[in-house]
């Protein structure tokens, strides 16, 4: 089997098994009880994570209230949270090497886009929240009845829940702590069971940046343990997830136990639409790229690509090319494009939807096979799969796979492939190719999805909204809207005379 060198850094993190972050302490959980963590790539024990339960939710939220009521974190002023939110940033990028190798051990993902993109994004979340603290503001309101002076001011939302997903492990941690810090809420974060280790290494940095203990609490373990105490628990304000519209719909209906506020960003099927008249090369690529990064493993991925039939063999055999020419192989590895997927279960589910799109009569145009041969046997490879003529109502073309795998549709004019591309349950992104302004703008007026891409696709910047509509989920994360979700408005009357 291979073993690629381990940094020494990371070897040594490795070495102990990783406990719960409760107000401040590195604990077990009071189970004992651990979870393996797997590397994707060879099959191999990393090492165990704790398991937390019920009781650990509970000792996290005691010190979740604790730090929001009173103690430091109160104390500190915004120009104190901003400092302390650069400070996050400063040293996500010192370690940057470290928590990217963690990642693509623990994820699977190349090296390049854990460097290039995860990481780097994370520290660049928390460096744009540094700058809010001292600038959320409220208003002063014209009130007719009354000689009143009425105001508003912003309050932490409270006592904050924050369950997120296997596929960008380290940035979703950042995409949730920093506006959740930015505004003094509260946290207790559960990653996923599958991909812990870069959040509790952020722990630890959070630790070292001076971040009070209790404001930050990391409860690991399973979504069915863990996760649900913390979306049933009655002393928790808000749960922000980031998972599957299956567990999304669990977490509203839990959150009705006490009036939870939640946003959810769920899944996505989003259409990539070229016209005949793009720059297809750029769009071919643009097409690739938007479902083939990061194994597909994402909830904004361009799995189904619309494209215009007097166009579509060109650009399906540019798709198909793409895809043949990624090398599959170890994350570790800097010329793998196309890394193992997460666990055995996502590849075994990936690979039936290569069946059902064979018994929906699409063609399967490249790809679609298990990656088993040599120093690769032990982990969960898959090619990548391109299928032709898909129709839009199949399931291939309906239901979200979060795979290295894609359905290219053609279409014949903006009505139809309107009406197809809103023909979901989701309305994540969308991505539309052409030339002619006025039809790209109509477009996007058109298109029922919480982001738009024009002659690109996949964009995300801390300063642009992301979320969605339908089942994609509700509330939007990044810029002002982030502050909006982890605050609430207070309105205040004072009698002038
Ligand atoms: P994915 O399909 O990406 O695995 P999930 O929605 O299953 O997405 O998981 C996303 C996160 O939700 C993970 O942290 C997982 O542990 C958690 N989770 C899963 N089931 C539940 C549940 N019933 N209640 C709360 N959290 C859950």
């Amino acid at each position: 089997m291979e073993t690629r060198a381990i940094s020494a850094t990371v070897a040594r993190f490795l070495l102990e098994s990783k406990k719960l972050l409760i107000n401040g302490e590195w604990m077990e959980s009071s189970s004992s009880d651990l979870l393996p963590v797997m590397n994707p790539a060879t099959g191999e024990r990393l090492t165990y994570i704790a398991a937390g339960n019920e009781e650990d939710v509970d000792r996290a939220v005691a010190a979740a209230r604790a730090a929001l009521e009173k103690g430091d974190w109160k104390k500190m002023t915004p120009m104190d949270r901003s400092k302390l939110l650069w400070k996050i940033a400063d040293l996500i990028d010192l370690h940057a090497d470290e928590l990217a190798e963690l990642e693509t051990l623990d994820n699977g993902k190349p090296i390049s886009i854990s460097r290039n993109g995860d990481v780097k994004a994370s520290s660049n979340v928390f460096r744009y929240y540094a700058g809010w603290p001292t600038k959320i503001v409220g208003e002063t309101n014209p009130v007719s009845n009354g000689n009143y002076l009425n105001y508003t001011v912003r309050e932490p939302v409270g006592v904050v829940g924050q369950i997120i997903p296997w596929n960008y492990p380290l940035m979703m941690a950042a995409w949730k702590l920093a506006p959740a810090l930015a505004v003094g809420a509260t946290v207790i974060l559960k990653p996923a069971e599958q991909t812990s280790l870069t959040a509790i290494r952020l722990g630890e940095l959070l630790i070292e940046a001076g971040v009070p203990a209790g404001v930050v609490n990391i409860v690991t373990g399973t979504g069915k343990k863990a996760g649900a105490a913390i979306a049933n628990h009655p002393r928790i304000d808000k749960v922000a997830f980031t998972g599957s519209t299956e567990v999304g719909r669990h977490i509203m209906q839990a959150g009705a136990v006490n009036i939870k506020r939640t946003s959810l960003e769920l899944g996505g099927k989003s259409p990539n639409i070229i016209f005949a008249d793009a720059d297809l090369e750029a769009a071919s690529l643009g097409a690739s790229e938007g479902v083939f990064y990061n194994m597909g493993q994402d909830c904004t991925a361009g799995s189904r690509v619309f494209v215009q039939r007097q166009v579509y063999e060109q650009v399906l055999e540019r798709i198909v090319q793409y895809a043949e020419n990624l090398r599959v192989g170890n994350g570790l590895d800097p010329l793998t494009d196309i890394g193992p997927i997460v666990s055995e279960e996502q590849v075994e589910r990936i690979s039936s939807y290569v069946e059902i799109g064979l018994e929906e009569g699409a063609t399967l145009m490249s790809g679609g096979k298990r990656v088993t041969d040599g120093v690769l046997k032990h982990g969960h490879f898959i090619q990548p799969t391109v299928f032709a003529n898909a129709r839009n109502d199949s399931r291939i073309a309906q239901e979200e796979i979060f795979g290295p795998f894609v359905s290219v549709i053609p279409f014949d004019d903006a009505e139809e492939v309107i009406s197809l591309a809103n023909d979901s349950i989701y309305g994540l992104g969308a991505g539309i190719w052409t030339r002619d302004i006025g039809r790209a703008h109509s477009m996007a007026k058109s298109i029922k999805s919480g982001m738009i891409w024009i002659n690109s696709y996949g964009a995300v910047d801390p300063a642009s909204p992301f979320g969605g509509y339908k089942m994609s989920g509700y509330g939007r994360e990044m810029g002002a809207y982030a502050i909006d979700l982890y605050t609430e408005t207070k309105t205040v009357w004072v009698k002038m005379d």
